[in-house]
């Protein structure tokens, strides 16, 4: 008998910093056809899949000051940006062949549906790739929060963060060449360090529902394939499934 997939449904996070690839600010399309082709061979497996994906390639609330912007403005620029890049996402999985959804919790009926829970579980058992835009839709709050919530909302097996380093690290390996990379620590120890890889507003909300989390680095071969399948790469916070 054919073994199904290792996970049901992955909330997938994607740093906004990682659309950009090499360039200094925007969307670099390598990178989104990288990431598209890897979502297709995922779903392909039979996994359902929920992305969300930030702003930082754009804007961040946390550049107010240097924009001479107020935060909250900023934050609901920052909002706009994971609108920009859920449509690129959107875009790139159409031409692959994937049926998609765009949900947001900003409105934006011209070019995507509103955030309904309900909506985007259906989506979900139809087989469609849903893409969660529009961060909480809540000023002073990141796209990694957003993730959390959201994969609790639609029950995700776990949170998977597609980013820049390759797991967490005792100390940061760029200052400590003795920094030890771990396999696995709890949420508490995720704390304790006060890990920049993931907000803490964020930890601490799949702490609370035993949400366990992987880390991983975006720029590994096919990383998005092998954290779906199972395979050890990056760190795990809290217990893996
Ligand atoms: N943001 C917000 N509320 C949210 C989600 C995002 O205000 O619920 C804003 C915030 O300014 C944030 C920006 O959108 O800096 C982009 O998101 P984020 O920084 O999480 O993106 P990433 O670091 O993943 O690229």
């Amino acid at each position: 008998m054919k073994d199904g997939p290792k996970y049901k449904r992955i909330l997938l996070k994607l740093s906004g910093e990682q659309l950009r690839g090499s360039q200094p600010w925007g969307i670099d399309a390598d990178e989104i056809k990288s990431i598209c082709r890897q979502v297709a061979k995922v779903q392909a497996n039979g996994v359902q899949l929920a992305l969300v994906v930030g702003g930082g390639n754009i804007i961040r609330g946390s550049d107010s000051a240097d924009l001479g912007i107020t935060r909250a403005s900023a934050d609901y620029m920052g909002m706009l940006a994971t609108m920009i890049n859920s449509l690129a996402l959107q875009d790139g999985l159409e031409q692959l062949g994937l049926e998609t959804r765009m949900l947001s919790s900003v409105k934006a009926e011209e070019i995507c549906e509103p955030y309904i829970r309900r909506r985007a579980i259906r989506h979900l058992e139809q087989g469609r790739v849903i893409i969660l835009a529009g961060g909480t839709g809540i000023p002073f709050f990141t796209t990694d929060t957003t993730a959390a919530v959201r994969a609790m909302e639609v029950e995700a097996d776990v949170l998977m963060k597609a980013t820049k380093v390759d797991g967490v690290y005792s100390e940061d390996p760029a200052h400590n060449t003795d920094a030890v990379r771990y396999d696995q620590l709890s949420f508490e120890d995720a704390m304790r360090l006060n890990v920049q890889v993931m907000d803490q507003t964020a930890i601490t909300h799949c702490r609370d529902h035993a949400l366990p989390i992987l880390v991983f680095k975006l720029a590994a071969p096919d990383s998005i394939v092998r954290a779906a399948n199972g395979e050890p790469i990056g760190t795990w916070i809290g217990s893996p499934p």
